[in-house]
């Protein structure tokens, strides 16, 4: 029952999390900070559930203490902190949260924008440091420029519909063919895009062909004086060849929030050349607004995950459903209704292998298959079964015969 349910929520998740999984009648263990190794393996043995964000690092060692481990959720966006073949190959699903902070990114690049058509970056480091330097050459507004977006998922058609607002024109390039919102306008090709864009900004994801999208042919192939920014993957931009293309004036400016390597921690000095070769040359240009990985960093978006994540596992935990797993087949059925007498949801997950339907079919079939759902991943694959008349007996007896299938990797019966 969910008043046995045991959740371990670790690094200060949101308290939106903490008051759906209360609500829930879940026994929630919250702690603010994570946990060394071996309190964390004395903790993770009876638990059911666990929610971290990026510094808890789940490894086999550690999972493999994990004996009622249901499901993870990851109150962030990354998931490499955890190992997910091992989680997979263990019946663990893991949960997280890739868009609650959209609008935030989005957000953040409509300020930069201003910031870099007006150079107020340069101008509040002057006065700060104690010089008044009021200049209007080369600084513009922004209505009738254009802006070119790269990649119109979730940040890139937030930024599309505020872009249009202030009166920028919006060109985008996407590998799928997507409507543009408002009066946007996809274009066949990023040289396209290039040639016409007084903004260039990236939102794509961090893979083998995003990798140095923008480098020295395409900061050639834009418009003179033309600000890139990039708040998606750091692989994405090359920052030599940005250095280089500002130096030779082709861009007046730009904004970066991501880089090749990111410290993993807050202080002075760790942003360095040690990490990143060309720093010192970066940060003595002007006009080049550089943030820590701040684009999705609001309150706003904190709270979005808090939620996000949290109904993420109450859905697996209470009915089974794995919509939104990063490592798991999503499979879903309509709400198991739990006032029908004698209705059981079987859970079943397992090794991909021949003829496990079969076996697991036959021991379902003694009853009434209501409904039923099953979908494979990377060698891994779900069953999700609504059964009727199965009485107190029986739903021991399917457990048992389903415990014996070869390819089981692990049972749940919801009831
Ligand atoms: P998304 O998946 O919703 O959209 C990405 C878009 O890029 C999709 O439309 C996809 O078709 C397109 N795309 C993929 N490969 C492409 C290619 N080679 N050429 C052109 N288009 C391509 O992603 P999103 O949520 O909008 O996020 C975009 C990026 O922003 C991601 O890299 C994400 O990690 C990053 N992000 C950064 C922060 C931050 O704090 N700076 C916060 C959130 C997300």
């Amino acid at each position: 029952s969910t008043g046995d349910m045991k959740i371990l929520l670790l690094e200060n998740v949101n308290a939106t999390a903490v008051d759906i999984f209360r609500e829930q009648g879940y026994q929630v263990e919250f702690l603010k900070s994570s946990l060394p190794e071996e309190e964390l393996i004395e903790k993770i043995k009876d638990v059911h559930a666990v929610g971290i964000r990026s510094k808890t690092r789940l490894t086999a060692n550690i999972l493999k203490h994990a004996k009622n481990l249901v499901c993870i959720g990851c109150f962030c966006i990354g998931t490499n902190q955890v190992d997910l073949t091992y989680a997979t190959n263990a019946g663990i699903a893991v949960f997280n949260s890739p868009f609650s902070n959209s609008r935030s990114v989005a957000e953040l690049i409509i300020g930069e924008i201003i910031t870099l058509a007006r150079q107020v970056g340069d101008r509040s480091i002057e006065l700060h440091t104690g010089t008044w330097n009021k200049v209007s050459n080369k600084c513009w507004e922004v209505r009738g420029k254009t802006l070119g977006i790269i990649g119109y998922g979730h940040i890139g058609s937030q930024l599309s519909v505020l872009a249009e607002a202030m009166g920028l024109h919006v060109l985008y390039y996407d590998t799928v063919t997507i409507m543009g919102l408002g009066t946007a306008r996809q274009v066949p090709t990023l040289d396209e895009l290039l040639n016409n864009s007084d903004f260039i900004t990236c939102h794509v994801p961090a893979t083998p062909e995003t990798k140095n999208m923008l480098s020295a042919p395409q900061f050639a192939a834009m418009k003179e004086g033309a600000y890139v920014l990039n708040a998606s993957r750091g692989t994405v931009v090359d920052i030599p060849a940005l250095i280089q293309a500002f130096k030779a004036g082709k861009i007046a400016g730009a904004a970066l929030d991501v880089y090749p390597s990111e410290p993993g921690k807050n202080g002075a000095g760790v942003f360095n050349n040690d990490l990143n070769p060309w720093a010192s040359e970066l940060t003595s240009l002007p006009n080049i607004i550089l943030t820590p990985h701040i684009g999705g960093s609001t309150e706003e978006a904190q709270s979005a995950i808090g939620v996000e994540v949290a109904t993420s596992l109450t859905k697996y935990i209470n009915e089974g459903t794995s919509v939104g797993s990063v490592n798991f087949p999503e499979v879903s059925l309509r709400s198991l209704d739990y006032d029908e007498e004698n209705t059981v949801r079987v859970l079943y997950i397992h090794h991909n292998v021949p003829g496990v339907l079969k076996t697991v079919n036959n021991v379902l079939s003694n009853h009434n298959i209501e409904k039923q759902f099953s979908d494979s991943k990377d060698g891994v694959a779900y069953l999700m079964a609504d059964i009727c008349d199965v009485n107190q007996s029986d739903i021991k007896d399917v457990y048992d015969q389903l415990n014996q299938t070869d390819a089981k990797i692990s049972i749940r019966l919801l009831y």
